[in-house]
């Protein structure tokens, strides 16, 4: 049997219909940038994390970049960030010319909200979490730091739309919630997309006009902006899969469930889950020391994995000049060294699953 890593095209026969009729429909429609699509999801996907607002974006780097440059972030000045996080996180900072602050990751992948109080300096200006495969930092602790300290809040959901920390979705804690759509997410298009996500209506309108060549009204332009709108295309295919975003979810979180009872976790550690929270399973990364081994292994089975992410932004080659050396998040290095993404993805058979757990189990 092959099994990948992902399936994208499983995500799409299971809608098949109404994405080919929505794209025709799109097609046949002749208004294809920031039409009845763009407004139709931004309405939807605010009502879908219970946000008061969503801005559209092109896509998830766009969206953490717009929002701290929102925000104020200047050059000299700091943003803390969990340092086992997708590069985009730390380029959203650093396109900004602010500086990244990285912080080590708790057992469950996420920033240390502990660790948060001893990083701040007078420099920093905002907190960016990172809601890391799906799964959910310790929110209530966070936000405690950033109202004591007067810090803005960030939220990169990239990976975790739908994800829930008591009962409250991902993206809605802060400031502002960023999201990615790029096809591998759990709320996918068919090409790149993004958006930002706020309560305060003023970050939402300079979204909008930041993201149309800093321009609220055509051709008066009142900021240098950019070109990072979302198409109608790619709107209407997301307004498409968001109406089957809980089917999407709880399929996930079922197919984690089976891999959490029935994984034999003796040569490797599974993820958990932080108490109170509602995880998205956006990646079922589990961690081997002898993960060189099992990829072998297992692709010899025909069972693809990734490793998500072999080498953490401070040792990036882009973040030479940052001057960070081996050694100095030892957590984080020690994640980058030993995770293992196993398949995951919608549409996943029984078949498909039990035949990568037995491989996995019989792994010694
Ligand atoms: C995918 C991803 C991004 C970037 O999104 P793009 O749409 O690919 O630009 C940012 N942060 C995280 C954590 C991601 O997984």
């Amino acid at each position: 049997m092959e099994i990948k890593p992902n399936r994208m095209d499983y995500g799409f026969f299971k809608y098949q219909q109404e994405f080919e009729e929505k794209a025709l429909e799109v097609l046949r429609s002749g208004w294809y940038v920031l039409g009845k699509e763009v407004n139709a999801f931004e309405e939807n996907f605010a009502a879908y994390t219970g946000a008061k607002y969503c801005v559209s974006l092109a896509n998830g780097l766009e969206a953490l970049q717009i929002a701290v440059k929102i925000l104020g972030i200047e050059p000299g000045d700091e943003v803390i960030v969990q340092g086992n996080t997708y590069i985009a996180s730390v380029m959203g900072i650093t396109m900004n010319g602010a500086t990244p602050v990285f912080v080590e990751p708790d057992a469950y992948y996420q920033i240390d909200a502990d660790k948060i109080e001893a990083c701040i300096t007078g420099k920093t200006k905002a907190v960016m979490v990172v809601h890391l495969y799906g799964l959910v930092a310790d929110m209530d602790k966070i936000v405690s730091v950033c109202k004591k300290h007067d810090l803005r809040l960030i939220e990169d959901c990239a990976q975790s739309h739908g994800a829930k920390y008591k009962g409250k979705m991902t993206g809605t804690f802060g400031d502002i919630g960023c999201f990615s759509f790029y096809p591998s997410k759990n709320l996918g298009a068919f090409g790149d997309g993004g958006a930002i996500v706020t309560d305060d209506e003023e970050i939402a309108k300079e979204a909008k006009i930041y993201r149309n060549y800093g321009s609220e009204k055509r051709y008066y332009n009142k900021v240098v902006g950019m070109n990072s709108r979302l198409d109608e295309m790619q709107a209407g295919l997301l307004n498409v899969r968001l109406s089957h975003m809980e089917e999407i979810t709880k399929e996930r979180q079922e197919l984690a469930k089976r891999y959490g009872e029935n994984l034999r976790a003796e040569l490797i550690t599974l993820p958990a889950e932080r108490e109170e929270t509602e995880t998205v399973w956006h990646q079922y990364v589990i961690r081997c020391d002898r993960r060189e081994e099992l990829i072998d292994y297992l692709s010899q089975k025909g069972i693809g994995t990734i490793i998500h992410y072999p080498i953490p932004p401070h040792l990036a080659e882009a973040y030479a000049y940052l001057g960070h050396k081996k050694g100095e998040f030892p957590i984080t290095e020690h994640y980058a060294d030993t995770v293992l993404s196993i398949p995951m993805y919608t549409g996943m058979t029984r078949k498909e699953q039990d035949y990568v757990m037995e491989a996995i189990n019989a792994f010694a």
